[in-house]
């Protein structure tokens, strides 16, 4: 299978921006496909690391529909909050996914530990678990990071999730006030995609 050149990809998201970034990525002869043509719920994701949680949603997916996919698993990881939210970065925004919320968590927990964080520099990093799956075989799995830290407070409107709050090591702008082009070239899926594209 691994040897074969893939020509029709499904992408395991439900989600439209992670959608759009890697449909970006992605060579223009491969055929791509998304869960939302075949109204597919996204599997539970109890793996305890990026990797496994990446591998569940490849492998469900292209159980469900027959197609190789193609399915990451990211979120942030703080130190200073012992690395969470980490895996769980998509529950801390509660039952609807509501960012801001996630966000308004991120800087009550830093409150809690160290009233004075503002302070300090809060080293973060944004990790990208990527994996092609085809049926219940893993075809390759690799993991993508790009290293920042926590700004003082969220800033600009571009991007979702945790975007807002996040700058990168070297800028001085938070992923929610770059360009959407800026971010999709320097971040974890980026990262991730360069390693995984040879497989493709
Ligand atoms: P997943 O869909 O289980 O991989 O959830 C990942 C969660 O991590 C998302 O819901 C976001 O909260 C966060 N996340 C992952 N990638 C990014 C990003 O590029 N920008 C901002 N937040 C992200």
């Amino acid at each position: 299978m691994s040897k074969e050149k893939i020509n029709k990809l499904l992408i395991g998201t439900n989600n439209k921006g992670k959608l759009l970034e890697i449909k970006n990525l992605l060579p223009k002869n491969i055929k791509i496909y998304s869960t939302s043509s075949f109204n597919l719920k996204s599997p539970v994701e109890n793996g305890k690391t990026f990797k496994q949680n990446s591998l569940i949603k490849s492998k469900y997916f292209s159980k469900k529909t027959g197609l190789i996919c193609m399915a990451d698993d990211s979120g942030l990881e703080i130190d200073f909050l012992d690395k969470n939210p980490g895996v769980y970065s998509a529950r801390w925004g509660g039952r609807h996914g509501d960012f801001n919320k996630a966000i308004k968590k991120v800087y009550r927990e830093l409150n809690k530990k160290d009233k004075n964080w503002k302070n300090k520099k809060i080293r973060a990093r944004f990790i990208c678990a990527l994996s092609i799956s085809y049926l219940n075989k893993k075809i390759a799995c690799v993991l993508g990071k790009i290293e920042g830290y926590i700004s003082n407070e969220p800033r600009g409107k571009n991007g979702f999730g945790y975007d807002p709050i996040f700058i990168p090591l070297k800028k001085r702008k938070t992923f929610g006030e770059m360009k959407p082009s800026q971010k999709y070239k320097m971040d974890h899926r980026y990262q991730a995609f360069k390693k995984i594209k040879k497989f493709l």
